[in-house]
């Protein structure tokens, strides 16, 4: 009998075509398929002649799944996950799964494929040797700015998901925090028939959107480039201090104006440092 195992299946984000071979032949040949959204995934499945049975694993029932799913691999059955769209665990249910399993001695197989946040990446321009993925921004605004502030401290690439819903108020914050020197890409809608890459300033991919109704359906993943690291050697402590205590009382923007003009620093980079020392 094979050795019981957790496949992680990828499958496509919007063309059905980056759908892998080995991804179908894994979902043909399992006892059974953990699905975010069954009747979602069954359009996915029929149109690849899988007939393998479903069963729901989502984030409200996940705990009590895996301890199913742990019982049913432990007795030998073969069981492939799946999401929505996309690699399984990224801003998707699974790891609870995947944790019980590993903890149960189960052997976790991945099947890789599609996930947009690697896509997005890959076609950014942005660096890439190191990256920080924040999944979904809080959608209240206020916890949205904090979190940003916290993000815009970074000095690597930053990448987060967002929604139609939400995604020219979620810029607007981003242009607010971080000013408009900050190069960003947005990236909409990777693989399917609409897709698009915006990339320059805030203010500049915001215009698109305001420009093209259309630019603000569908889904995105958004990505900034990271506080450029020398930023910090290169002030002296004299103005650093000088600007942390204007910090208490001025904004970020008027503190590093005024520190700029007495110190003779570039205005952009005391604006960024400034976001290091409210992060
Ligand atoms: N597990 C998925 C993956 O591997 O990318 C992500 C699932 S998460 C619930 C869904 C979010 O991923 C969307 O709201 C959007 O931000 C992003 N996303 C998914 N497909 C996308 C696409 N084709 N183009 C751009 N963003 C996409």
């Amino acid at each position: 009998m094979p050795e019981p195992t957790l496949y992680i299946v990828s499958t496509p984000i919007g063309n059905l075509a980056d759908m892998t071979p080995r991804a179908v032949a894994t979902l043909k040949q399992v006892d059974l398929i953990a699905a975010e959204d069954t009747r979602h995934s069954k359009r996915l499945l029929n149109h690849f002649g899988v007939e393998t049975p479903m069963l729901p694993c989502h984030d409200h029932n996940e705990r009590q799944q895996a301890e199913r799913l742990v019982h049913r691999l432990r007795k030998g059955a073969s069981v492939a996950l799946i999401s929505d769209a996309g690699t399984p665990l990224i801003s998707d249910p699974g790891y609870l799964l995947v944790r019980a399993a590993r903890e149960a001695g189960i052997k976790v197989v991945p099947v890789p494929g599609a996930c947009a946040l690697i896509a997005a990446l890959s076609v950014s321009g942005l660096a890439t040797d190191r990256f920080y993925f924040e999944g979904f921004l809080p959608a209240k605004s206020s916890a949205r700015k904090k979190k940003l502030i916290e993000l815009s401290a970074l000095p690597v690439t930053w990448v987060f998901y967002e929604s139609t819903h939400r995604i020219r108020d979620c810029l607007a914050d981003t242009r607010a925090l971080l000013g408009d020197d900050r190069y960003i890409v947005l990236a909409r809608e990777m693989t399917k028939t609409f897709e698009t890459v915006l990339a320059g300033s805030v203010e500049h991919v915001l215009r698109c959107l305001e420009q093209d109704a259309n630019q603000c359906r569908g889904e995105f993943v958004v990505l900034v480039e990271g506080v450029k690291p020398a930023l910090d050697q290169a002030i002296d402590s004299e103005a650093k201090m000088l600007l942390k205590r204007l910090l208490r009382d001025l904004p970020i923007k008027k503190a590093a104006a005024v520190v700029a003009d007495i110190s003779g620093y570039n205005k952009k980079e005391l604006y960024n440092l400034a976001l290091t020392f409210k992060a």
